[in-house]
């Protein structure tokens, strides 16, 4: 939907095919969490989609991080940062961006070919042809596949990934709150190091518009299917958040993380480009998976649309390149991030274990040391490098 909307603001003829029917189910814990940079981009695409969001969704104020019980770090902004009408982030579930999208993609008149299942896709130096389940063949001079971890087109063009899975599994519960809007008085992130309500679990527990996503990692020897259960989360969440909450678990999944991405973003043609899930898997902590996906739609938009009108066939196949340089670049920067953030949360490492001991010891004193507490489990700040060139 992303690069649907990014061709048509740059004057690109465009049209999705997607496998399930137009009146599917999208719920479930997803991304929640959408960076300034995501909104501006989708504002840019489609002028008020990103201001939608915006309003759609709540900044939380605050972020508080505690040890055994004990607050170790927090902080409340008195402003949503960012710049103009687009704050730093803003927190929204993933179901309701996708409803927004698509009304944008109605409202510029962008053709979805529901229960059209990308069967087989075959490049040339001309163009690409894609079929359908259902027989149907297509044409178009530029594809992108978008269509998530288990990529058809992705496969199609004989790209692999490549990387790891996350040694412990994760607990992902979306619990219902209406009163949960900007408006509340209490909103604050949190994150529980070894939280006593958990059974020395770490817990993570964040608002979105419309509710609660609480994250509570596995520790070595856990079943995540009988934590996972409905029985055992309705006692975690009463634990955790008190016993008015247990009969509003809307969602409970249990995740190992994949940690990989594509060996590469184009077929041989450079006709075919990979964006989103379809060409890099993240774990969540830094929120980097549907926010990349965007980037990745944007700069594979903005590579078609200068690809179309060149005047020859190496610019054009250099444009695509470059994408592919950058992208990559990025899922490469990305992993990294998010990575970092996995291996100090399962921290086996007794280093990791012990710097995280002595810096909620030393957090009574020192505000840098809850600081880094609270920074720690999402990775390190800061957008991947943009390469200009292409060559490193
Ligand atoms: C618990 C959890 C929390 C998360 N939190 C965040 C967060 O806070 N911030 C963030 O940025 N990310 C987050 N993510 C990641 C985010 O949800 C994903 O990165 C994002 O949904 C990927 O989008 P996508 O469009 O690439 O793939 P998908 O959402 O999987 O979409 C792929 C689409 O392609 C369709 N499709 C599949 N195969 C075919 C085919 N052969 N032909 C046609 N259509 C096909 C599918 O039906 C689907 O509509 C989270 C993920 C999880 C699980």
């Amino acid at each position: 939907m992303s690069t649907a909307l990014a061709l048509h603001a740059r004057g690109i003829e465009t049209a999705i095919l997607e496998a399930e029917p137009e009146d599917r189910d999208r719920s479930g814990s997803r991304a929640i969490y959408v960076h300034g940079s995501t909104l501006r981009t989708l504002e840019r695409v489609h002028p008020g989609l990103g201001t939608d969001l915006v309003e759609e969704g709540l900044v939380w104020p605050t972020r508080r991080t505690m040890y055994r019980g004990k607050t170790v770090f927090d902080r409340t902004y008195e402003s949503p940062g960012g710049s103009g009408e687009i704050p730093h982030f803003t927190s929204i579930p993933q179901v309701v961006t996708e409803q927004y999208m698509l009304e944008a993609l109605e409202d510029v008149g962008v053709d979805i070919h529901w229960e059209a299942e990308v069967d087989s896709v075959s490049s040339s130096a001309e163009n690409v042809r894609v079929q359908t389940a259902d027989g149907r063949e297509w044409e178009a001079e530029y594809v992108v596949g978008a269509d998530g971890g288990g990529s058809t087109v992705r496969s199609e063009i004989g790209a692999d990934f490549e990387g790891d899975q996350s040694e412990n599994a994760f607990i992902i519960a979306d619990i219902a709150d209406e009163r949960i809007n900007d408006d509340h008085p209490d909103l604050e992130r949190l994150f529980h190091y070894d939280a006593p309500e958990a059974d020395g679990r770490n817990v993570l527990l964040v608002p979105f518009a419309g509710g609660w996503r609480l994250d509570i990692q596995c520790i070595e020897g856990d079943d995540p299917e009988r934590l996972s259960s409905t029985e055992k989360m309705r006692e975690f969440v009463g634990d955790i958040m008190g016993e008015e909450y247990t009969d509003r678990l809307d969602w409970v999944s249990s995740y190992y993380f994949l940690q990989v991405m594509a060996d590469t973003f184009i077929d041989e043609h450079r006709r075919v480009l990979l964006a989103g899930e379809a060409a890099h898997l993240l774990a969540p902590f830094g929120a980097r998976g549907m926010n990349s996906g965007i980037a990745d739609a944007d700069e594979a938009a903005s590579a078609i649309t200068v690809a179309l009108n060149a005047r020859t066939a190496a610019v054009a196949r250099d444009e695509v390149e470059l994408f592919a340089a950058r992208r990559e670049k990025a899922a490469e920067y990305n992993l990294e991030a998010a990575g970092q953030a996995l291996e100090y949360l399962q921290g086996e490492n007794p280093i990791t274990i012990l710097r995280k001991k002595a810096a909620a010891e030393l957090s009574d004193h020192f505000e840098v040391a809850g600081e880094w507490l609270d920074d720690a489990p999402y990775g390190p700040h800061g957008s991947p490098p943009i390469v200009s060139t292409g060559n490193y």
